[in-house]
């Protein structure tokens, strides 16, 4: 997809070309929604009223907190997992104690504290935004989020917006943050068309997992289109039309009747397992960042998970998760998937996340830098938790482990040493442990160059197109400037694929695909061909891979 200026299509209709962030087309009245900064009042406090300012910030997150637990309450009440979990998120934002430290320091220099949590949670915020991690660095607006809500309770103001909707409308806004969403009533969100944002940033995730179409990271040029009464916008293929021409409307109105009976018509591809014409199985799985997101899953029709990430495990915290706690969220993944394979990847952080316990370098490129296996094997104490706590899980379910960001059989070879420690250790101490099959992620191109040699190591690879095509075509995969390059149907990593499914058919071996090209209706075709027999998706999108695949 190549990136277009804004520009006159028809008459004075007006193009913004974006990120489709959330499948499915709208057409309706423009509702911008203009985040307002919030400007504290006061900046500073008069000495001797710093104890009862302390407590005033104290009681604002007392009184946050419920509003939010309400809405995640709400959000669960309506089979929102994902919605919930970022409120909780929220939750432990706000009562995260360094925030309040940082707070009451700042008080105590007689700051307000309005003032200072808006600070304190920037400081926080700038920290997640320079992560490499695009997930991580989305979570910078949570941060902002929380602490604007905390800064406005004090202030006794009370956030005006989108609950005032009540008209269906497209909502205009530079960014959309969870608690801003949350807010519109339900029915009157369209479709969402933000200037920033990225597919992993909350706005995105929150669409998808509401079913409302949204067009994020259209750029500076959104402010042109506020103008507009009516917006068509396509968030399947990423563009939003201001003040459409009737052409343009009645072509949405197609487009709209054809995505509905498609959803229909998708429904009963949940629950079936996908064969191609040919008779070729074709396992449709899940990719998951947290055990809570299991049943939702396995209702989209997920038959296992083909990635789950363990990085937010070990990130949204202070301190390194506990083999215990580890142990439990596998053992409750696995035993929630029952029979079906969940393959679980090891820590996948790059050398700019402030991963705590343990030392990162300054890097002056990260990507290329000290992240997922070459870490691990660098810190045993971060790497033989997360094995033993692997090994244990695995005797409560089929489950199966990979490595990440592999680039040499050694690393493998290393990888499997220091699992066997593990082995050995919980077989001294008398613990219970299976046997996982152990694969890697083909995410690097030296990984798929050298598949023959990392096929004599493991059970099965599983290709990362994300990191794959980022690294064959050298296009960092955050930039939206190298969008037209961010393509894992380039000639380049479909030979590197059919290399490692190559590999992989010599050695007797399976081949997975866990990043975005496995959902992607025109890879899926191209994918299958080449010899791959998992592929593995956020959870919505499998009744339309398994519906795919049935037709080939
Ligand atoms: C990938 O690189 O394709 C992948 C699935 O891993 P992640 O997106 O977590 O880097
Ligand atoms: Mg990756």
């Amino acid at each position: 997809m190549v990136e277009k200026d804004a520009g006159e299509v028809s008459g004075k209709a007006l193009r913004l070309e974006g990120v489709a962030a959330s499948e499915g087309a709208a057409v309706g009245p423009v509702f911008v929604h203009a985040l307002e900064e919030f400007e504290p009042e006061r900046e500073t406090i008069p000495e001797g009223s710093v104890e009862e300012e302390i407590s005033r910030f104290e009681a604002a997150v007392e009184a946050v907190v419920p509003q939010l637990s309400e809405t995640a309450e709400k959000m669960r009440e309506a089979g929102n997992e994902d919605e919930a979990a970022i409120f909780d998120a929220h939750i432990e934002l706000a009562q995260d104690p360094e925030l309040a430290d940082g707070v009451a320091e700042r008080v105590r220099n007689l700051e307000s504290p309005e003032s200072a949590v808006l600070a304190v949670g920037e400081q926080y915020a700038q920290m997640f935004e320079g992560m490499e991690d695009e997930y991580m660095a989305a979570r910078a607006d949570d941060v902002r989020d929380v602490a604007r809500q905390i800064a406005v309770e004090i202030s006794g103001h009370k956030a005006a917006g989108l609950e005032a909707l009540r008209e269906p409308a497209v909502i205009l806004a530079r960014s959309l943050a969870p608690s801003d969403t949350a807010r519109v009533p339900k029915g009157m969100a369209l479709g969402f068309l933000t200037a920033e944002g990225s597919k992993t940033s909350h706005v995105s995730i929150m669409a998808r997992s509401m079913g409302i179409p949204a067009v994020v990271g259209v750029g500076q040029k959104l402010e042109k289109a506020f103008e507009a009464e009516t917006v068509a916008l396509d968030g399947t293929e990423g563009y939003a039309i201001a003040d459409p021409d009737p052409d343009t409307l009645a072509e949405f109105e197609r487009k709209e009747q054809r995505i509905a009976s498609e959803r229909e018509a998708l429904e009963e591809y949940r629950h079936v397992e996908a064969r191609t014409g040919d008779g070729r199985r074709i396992e449709v799985a899940a990719n998951l960042g947290s055990a809570k997101e299991a049943a939702d899953a396995l209702e989209w029709g997920a038959e296992g998970v083909g990635l789950f990430r363990t990085e937010f495990l070990f990130m949204e915290r202070d301190e390194l998760p506990s083999e215990e706690e580890q142990y439990e969220v596998y053992r409750e993944v696995a035993e929630a998937f029952g029979e079906k394979p969940v393959v679980i990847r090891t820590l996948d952080v790059g050398g700019d996340k402030d991963l705590p316990g343990v030392e990162q370098p300054e890097e002056e490129n990260p990507f290329l830098g000290w992240r997922g296996i070459r870490m691990c094997l660098d810190v045993p104490e971060l790497f033989k938790p997360q094995l033993r706590a692997l090994l244990r899980a695995s005797a409560h379910g089929n489950l199966k482990m990979m490595f990440p960001m592999v680039a040499d059989a050694e690393e493998v070879r290393r990888a499997r040493e220091v699992l066997e420690e593990c082995r050995r250790e919980l077989e001294d101490e008398g613990a219970e442990a299976g046997s996982p099959e152990v694969g890697v992620m083909v995410e690097t191109p030296a990984a798929a160059l050298c598949a023959a040699d990392l096929a004599k190591e493991v059970s099965f690879f599983s290709v990362g197109t994300n990191d794959l095509v980022q690294y064959t075509l050298a296009a960092d995969r955050g930039n939206e400037r190298l969008r037209h390059l961010q393509n894992a149907g380039h000639l380049a990593v479909l030979k590197l694929i059919g290399l490692t499914c190559e590999a992989a058919k010599e050695a007797g071996i399976w081949v997975g695909v866990c990043g975005e090209a496995a959902a992607d209706p025109d890879l899926i075709p191209r994918l299958v061909g080449l010899g791959v027999t998992e592929l593995s998706m956020s959870a919505s999108s499998i009744p339309r891979a398994k519906k795919i695949v049935s037709e080939l």
